[in-house]
C-alpha cells in the first residue's frame, strides 16, 4: 500500500519517537505518523507489548522500530539513545506521550503514588529532552510534542485540579516554556492537550477516540520552520496555560 500521497513531510523524511506507545494515544501516534510518512520508533517499557504494537503496524505497511524504553529511568533512556545511535537512527520528533494517572486529592496522595506521577510525566519527558534535544540543535532540526493535559492548566476557572496529575502537567508545561526559550535554530517544542479520550488512563466513557486525539499532535510533529514555538494546543488552537 502506498501511502506517500498522505505525507505530511514535504522535503527530507524524518524519524519520530514515541514514549508509551504500546497502547493508547501513543500507539494511535505512531500509527498516524506513519501514515504520513514517517519513520516511527515505537517505544514502551513492556518490550513483549511493544513489540506486537510495533508488529501490527508494520503489518500495516508502515516503517516501525522498536525499541525498549522506560522513561522513569536515565539508564533506559541513555540505552535507547545509545542503541538507536549504533543503528545510525537519529530522531527528529520526540514525542513525549507516557503518562501515569493518580486521581486522588493532592493531600490524599501517598508519596510514593506523587513521586512516581512526577518521575514519569515531568521527568520523563526532561529525560528524553536531555538525550534528544541536544542532538536535534547540533543537526537544526527537531520537534518535541509535550502531551499534557487540561488538568494542567493554571489560568481556567472550572477544570478539576487533578491533584498530583495536574500537578505534573502544569510542570510539564513549565518545562516546555524553559526548553522553547533555550533552544536555537530550527527547534519547535511545543504541549498539547488530546481532550477526553478513550484509553485505559480515559476511561470508555470518554467521548473522544484517539484517532481523534492525535490531530494536534501530528500537527506539531510536523511544524513548518515558522510555525508555534513554547505554545499549549488543544484541537490546533492555542489554549491558556
Ligand atoms: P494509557 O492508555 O494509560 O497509556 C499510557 C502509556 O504510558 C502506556 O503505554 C504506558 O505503558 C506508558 N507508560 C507509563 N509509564 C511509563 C514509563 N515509566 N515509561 C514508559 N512508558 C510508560 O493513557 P493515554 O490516555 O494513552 O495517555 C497518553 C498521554 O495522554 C498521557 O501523557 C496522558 O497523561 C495524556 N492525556 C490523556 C488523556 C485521556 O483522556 N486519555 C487526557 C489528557 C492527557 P504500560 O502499558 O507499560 O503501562
Amino acid at each position: 500500500m502506498s501511502l506517500a500521497g498522505d505525507s505530511v513531510n514535504q522535503g527530507e523524511r524524518r524519524t519520530a519517537l514515541v514514549t508509551g506507545a504500546n497502547r493508547g494515544i501513543g500507539y494511535e501516534a505512531c500509527r498516524q505518523l506513519g501514515r504520513r510518512g514517517m519513520r516511527v520508533v515505537l517505544t514502551s517499557r513492556d518490550e513483549a507489548e511493544g513489540r506486537r504494537a510495533a508488529e501490527h503496524l508494520r503489518n500495516q505497511g508502515l516503517d516501525v522500530l522498536y525499541q525498549i524504553l522506560d522513561v522513569s529511568s536515565s539508564a533506559s533512556v541513555e540505552a535507547c539513545a545509545r542503541q538507536l545511535q549504533q543503528q545510525d537512527v537519529a530522531i527528529d520528533v520526540l514525542v513525549n506521550n507516557a503518562g501515569v494517572y493518580v486521581a486522588e486529592p493532592i493531600l490524599d496522595a501517598t508519596e510514593s503514588a506523587f513521586l512516581e506521577t512526577l518521575q514519569v510525566n515531568l521527568l520523563g519527558a526532561w529525560r528524553m529532552c536531555r538525550i534528544f534535544v541536544p542532538d536535534m540543535v547540533a543537526r537544526g532540526y527537531g520537534r518535541v510534542v509535550n502531551v499534557s493535559s487540561g488538568m494542567g492548566q493554571m489560568t481556567v476557572r472550572g477544570e478539576p485540579s487533578g491533584g498530583a496529575y495536574g500537578i505534573s502537567k502544569a510542570s510539564l508545561n513549565a518545562l516546555t516554556r524553559e526548553l522553547a526559550n533555550l533552544v536555537q535554530g530550527d527547534i519547535k517544542i511545543n504541549s498539547m492537550c488530546p481532550g477526553w479520550v478513550a484509553t485505559r488512563m480515559g476511561g470508555s466513557g470518554a467521548p473522544r477516540t484517539p484517532e481523534q486525539a492525535v490531530g494536534t499532535l501530528v500537527w506539531l510533529s510536523s511544524l513548518p520552520m515558522d510555525g508555534p514555538q513554547g505554545g499549549f494546543f488543544r484541537d490546533r488552537k492555542s489554549i491558556p496555560w
